[in-house]
């Protein structure tokens, strides 16, 4: 047998010594280079076999329950937000594939959604997490980074280049991603009556991404950032790439109350009120209160859902703390694992997490600064320890916590 250095790549012929590395199988070799090009052979092999344009099958599609079920397990609570969610992404997809089939008798009309609801309650969760289930492609952008052409910012049109981004410029696949808009509301014009002076930030973005929104073909920087006249431009049709919107939407509350209190005329509607639910007005959102918190109506006619998310109770962010198929709880038991250290709490700690997130109105997102503050001296020394086992108590938590000053966790 031919010693490993006089091997030759049995495809191209260069031999061992010429190649960066040289992959032996039983009858031959392949070289590195022979590798990529077969990659890159099977790749393009695959995309021009796809049934649809999209690559989608009806049969494949999960259905709304089972969308709903997969949120339920990364998801706690939100239930409307989440059959919302289900049911829309799934008649999108429908949508994308009934567009590919000859029957184009009636044409379903595409719907992005819109979610309103407190920083921190799920709304980016939700839609990454449906992008995970449905394998495409998903991007979260910031809508405050945009401006009007002619200003300083980036272009509207970067948000795609994001997607693209995601799934290496393949723009099939960018075709029908997910993005996921997030801070929609801070591009709200500052009064609902339209000014008749210029408004940066406001009503020309919002007017660049109603192109966006409907469906076109538009001209993306493949680097991102401002749009330059020498630069090439890859082009990406949005039409079916589906947009969820985010936003606090903070005071909305205020016009929704406004609204359901002058709406009230006679005997009826005063029961009516009686039955309101004051503590969560955000369930009776319309998309009259966008406009009237300044969104422009064609932006709201093109995000034909709108759906809202609760804010959290004390009981919702103990659950989140441990129930969640990825909880932090499990995160942490997970990672002392695989220092082949069990690892457990005091159920009394999660209470105390949760107690502080609220007392220092961190919410969702500060659950998880607070236990990394009590864990991390642990951290710190169990790799070199001899322990098999470690429990969490609620004094420790409390001294660690106390040590971490929490002040700190708040301003971040
Ligand atoms: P939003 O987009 O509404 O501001 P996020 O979805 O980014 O909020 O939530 C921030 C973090 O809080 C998430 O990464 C998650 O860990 C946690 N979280 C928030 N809401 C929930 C929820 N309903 N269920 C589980 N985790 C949640």
């Amino acid at each position: 047998m031919a010693s490993r250095e006089n091997n030759k790549c049995s495809f191209c012929g260069t031999p061992s010594s010429k190649v960066g590395m040289m992959m032996t199988g039983l009858n031959g070799c392949i070289c590195d280079e022979c590798v990529r090009r077969a990659y890159e052979i099977v790749k393009e092999h695959d995309k021009l076999g796809k049934k649809t344009p999209a690559g989608m099958e009806l049969k494949s599609l999960p259905k709304p329950k089972e969308i709903k079920d997969y949120l339920d397990q990364y998801v706690i609570g939100q239930d409307d937000a989440k059959r919302c969610l289900a049911v829309s992404v799934y008649n999108h997809y429908k949508r994308i594939i009934q567009n590919a089939s000859e029957d184009d008798e009636v044409e379903i009309e595409k719907s992005n959604i819109i979610m309103v609801g407190s920083t921190g309650t799920g709304k980016t969760l939700l839609a990454r997490t449906i992008a995970k289930l449905l394998k495409v492609p998903f991007t979260i952008v910031d809508a405050t980074v945009f401006t009007e052409a002619g200003y300083v910012g980036e272009d509207i049109e970067s948000i795609l280049t994001r997607l693209l981004q995601v799934c290496d410029y393949d723009v099939d696949q960018a075709e029908r991603g997910i993005v996921f808009i997030d801070e929609i509301d801070k591009i709200a014009r500052k009064s609902a009556n339209p000014s008749i002076t210029r408004d940066v930030s406001g009503e020309g973005v919002q007017q660049g991404l109603l192109k966006l929104l409907e469906g076109s073909m538009v001209n993306v920087p493949p680097q991102g950032g401002r749009k330059h006249p020498d630069q090439k431009y890859i082009q990406v049709n949005t039409k079916n790439i589906l947009f969820i919107c985010g936003g606090a939407f903070d005071g909305i509350e205020k016009k929704i109350a406004q609204r359901m209190n002058t709406h009230v005329v006679g005997y009826q509607s005063v029961q009516n009120v009686a039955k309101l639910d004051k503590g969560d007005m955000m369930q009776y959102i319309l998309p009259h209160d966008l406009k009237e918190f300044g969104l422009i109506p064609e932006i709201i006619g093109r995000l034909p859902v709108l759906t809202y998310l609760k804010p959290l109770d004390k009981a919702a962010l103990r659950s989140i703390l441990t129930e969640p198929k990825n909880s932090i709880v499990k995160q942490y038991i997970k990672l002392f694992g695989m220092d082949d250290v069990k690892l457990s709490f005091d159920e009394a700690v999660y209470d105390y997490v949760v107690e502080k997130a609220v007392e220092y109105k961190l919410g969702a997102r500060g659950l998880r600064s607070i236990v990394e503050a009590i864990m991390m001296d642990v951290m710190f020394e169990i790799p070199s320890g001899t322990r098999k086992t470690y429990k969490v108590t609620l004094e420790f938590a409390k001294k660690q916590l106390e040590k971490a000053n929490l002040g700190r966790l708040q301003s971040a």
